[in-house]
């Protein structure tokens, strides 16, 4: 059997991994490092540069140099906008795409570069070929995020075995599978631009996530942007003839560089020696940064993961005793402050043994080692998300696979013609927590035709899978006929990670009013059942009632009318109410009808 990598596909860096006669190697790229930077530098003319030497044109040729792509995988043109990119980010086709001089590339392809050098170095280090792959994500990637780091993959030339969530593959890393039954994992992680908090659970050998949440606009690049002002204002204070130089971008470039090494090495000494000699006029700038100083700037961005860690823990139903163990991933989380601060929030110190930055490949690795079958047990497992479901009659939202299930998952329901000889069905698949199926993501949608038949009377079953990379399939079957539809998922709308918080928040916020709206509906559906009925029973049987119940009726059909335009639930539920029982009677002469119709229709 062909060996299997596991690749962590980072937004700052990444990194790539195999096992090595039972144990999980990293290898290095062809610059002699692990951690390869997620940079993409696309020159005038030749091939793309990736990594470190792309990393080194940042400076020099900004809008040529592709960083932080992962932002924008699979993201719907529109939510782009709160990123600042120094390269020109554009909606082509209702797609998000980069624009390079003349040239155009999207997201999913800057991604397959990248993970083409990858695996060309991987190769080379190895002295043989490798096509299959493990591939690792957030795991609040939505489906169509998911879909598209699989195309990359699958474009750089892997066969791609698996998609994982990252604070999964970290808690294997840290050979949390070895826990006691019932374990719970705290997973930190606070990277280059994203921080992520996920709680785990160990269950007979499988995690579950219990739940996740995080910023995805906090990290290291906050710390090295504070520091590079600190460095101006001090600069600024010894030569304020100098101001407008810092506005320089090849210097702020350096400075930013001199910035994040002096950080770097700021998390295993107590003071490091700054020296600029690259000002105008024989001018020197020499600065003793303390660690106190760092810290000062640091603190106010790790506490605001404090927050996040709260909520998590409210969502999975866990107080900071109950947690078994909290590792840490992330290169931020080499600082000591991080870990004092992270100490304070769980009320326990981290778990520190193992490489914060590399946690999540070597996880990817050990899993590519289960599925080559180099390592026996511990089977992964995550939840879903967000619900998902599809709208139903009426304008709600019919959740089939509820938030938080445990995948690979499957789940179906049966749904039936609102309206008597329909001949189609229009089937929209919804992902969210609202109520009303307006206010959730329409992931995609397709029309499912049947046979005329009388309302009530088709029967079709729509069924949702999600397979162990949680990727969503949509399955309807018309039952009489055993016509099958599969939802093709190209045309689907997506929503960023950013988005999927902002869609719990609100569910929280618009519960109530959420409630009463879909009582609403529910309510007014069924008025929009009795009215026309109540109109067809009078013309078939009206004859037959005294004036003074026909005008009885009509009171009561104007009071469901009047009803419905006020809006008034009470008001309206009592109104059908009082049309259902003042009805009654009439029911019983068009059944009487219906008899002596079809006695007639026996004797002639
Ligand atoms: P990502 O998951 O976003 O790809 P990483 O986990 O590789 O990122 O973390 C990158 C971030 O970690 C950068 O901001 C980098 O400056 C920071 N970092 C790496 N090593 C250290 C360290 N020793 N001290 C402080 N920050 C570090
Ligand atoms: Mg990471």
């Amino acid at each position: 059997m062909s060996q299997i990598v596991g690749i962590d596909l980072g937004t700052t860096n990444s990194l790539i991994g195999v096992m090595d006669s039972g144990f999980p190697i990293l290898l290095a790229d062809s610059e002699g490092f692990r951690l390869t930077p997620s940079i993409v530098h696309f020159p005038v003319s030749g091939e793309p540069l990736v990594g470190r030497p792309a990393g080194r044109m940042k400076a020099i040729s900004p809008e040529r140099t592709v960083f932080s792509v992962k932002r924008l995988m699979g993201i719907r043109p529109g939510e782009t906008g709160k990123d600042n990119f120094p390269f020109r980010v554009a909606d082509a086709q209702g797609k998000t795409t980069i624009v390079i001089g003349d040239q155009t590339v999207t997201p999913e392809e800057v991604s397959t570069i990248i993970l083409r050098k990858l695996k060309a170095d991987a190769e080379k280090s190895l002295g043989s070929a490798i096509d299959r792959a493990v591939i690792t994500v957030p795991a609040y990637f939505n489906d169509l995020q998911r879909q598209a780091t699989k195309r990359a993959g699958e474009a750089a030339g892997f066969t791609v075995e698996r998609i994982i969530n990252e604070p999964t593959a970290a808690a294997l890393a840290y050979g949390l599978d070895r826990l006691k039954d019932r374990a719970k994992i705290a997973v930190y992680d606070l990277g280059g631009g994203t921080f992520d908090i996920s709680i785990l659970e160990l269950n007979e050998g499988v995690f579950r996530v219990l739940s996740t949440n995080g910023n995805t606009r906090l990290g290291g690049d906050d710390i090295d942007r504070d520091l590079v002002r600190l460095l101006e204002e001090r600069i600024t204070a010894r030569y304020p003839e100098i101001r407008h130089e810092l506005k320089d971008p090849l210097f702020s470039a350096r400075l930013r560089e001199l910035a994040h090494d002096a950080k770097l090495r700021l998390s295993d000494e107590n003071g490091v020696q700054i020296e600029i000699p690259f000002l105008s006029g024989n001018r020197r700038f020499n600065y003793l940064l303390s660690r106190q100083e760092l810290d000062a700037i640091t603190r106010p961005i790790v506490r605001r993961t404090r927050s996040h860690c709260l909520r998590s823990m409210d969502d999975a139903k866990v107080a900071p005793r109950d947690l078994d163990e909290v590792i840490l991933v992330g290169g931020v989380t080499r600082m000591p402050i991080v870990r004092q601060l992270v100490a304070e929030i769980f009320q326990r110190l981290p778990n520190t043994s193992q490489n914060p930055d590399e946690a999540v490949a070597v996880g990817a690795t050990i899993q590519a080692g289960i599925i080559s079958g180099e390592i026996q047990s511990v089977v992964l497992l995550d939840v879903t998300p967000l619900s998902l479901g599809v709208e139903t009659f009426g304008g709600l939202m019919n959740v089939i696979i509820p938030r938080n299930t445990t995948i690979p998952c499957k789940a179906g329901e049966m749904f039936t013609n609102a309206v008597a000889y329909q001949r189609s069905m229009r089937i929209k698949v919804l992902q969210g927590e609202r109520e009303l199926a307006k206010d959730n993501w329409e992931l995609g949608s397709f029309e499912i035709e049947f046979a005329p038949v009388p309302k009530g009377v088709a029967r079709v079953g729509i069924q949702f899978e999600i397979d162990a990379n949680g990727i969503l399939h949509v399955l309807a079957r018309d039952v009489s006929t055993g016509q099958q539809t599969l939802l093709d998922l190209a045309s689907a709308v997506d929503v960023s990670d950013e988005a999927v918080e902002q869609m719990i928040a609100e569910s929280v916020d618009h519960a109530f009013e959420d409630m009463s709206e879909r009582v609403w509906t529910e309510t007014s559906i069924k008025s929009n059942e009795l009215l026309p009925a109540v109109k067809s029973a009078l013309t078939l049987v009206g004859d037959q009632l005294t004036e003074a119940d026909k005008q009885e009726i009509d009171g009561l059909v104007k009071a469901v009318n009047e009803a419905l335009d006020s809006k008034d639930i009470q008001r309206l539920k009592s109104a059908n109410a009082a049309l259902d029982q003042g009805t009654q009677h009439l029911a019983t002469l068009l059944i009487d009808r219906a008899m002596s119709e079809a006695e007639r229709r026996r004797a002639g």
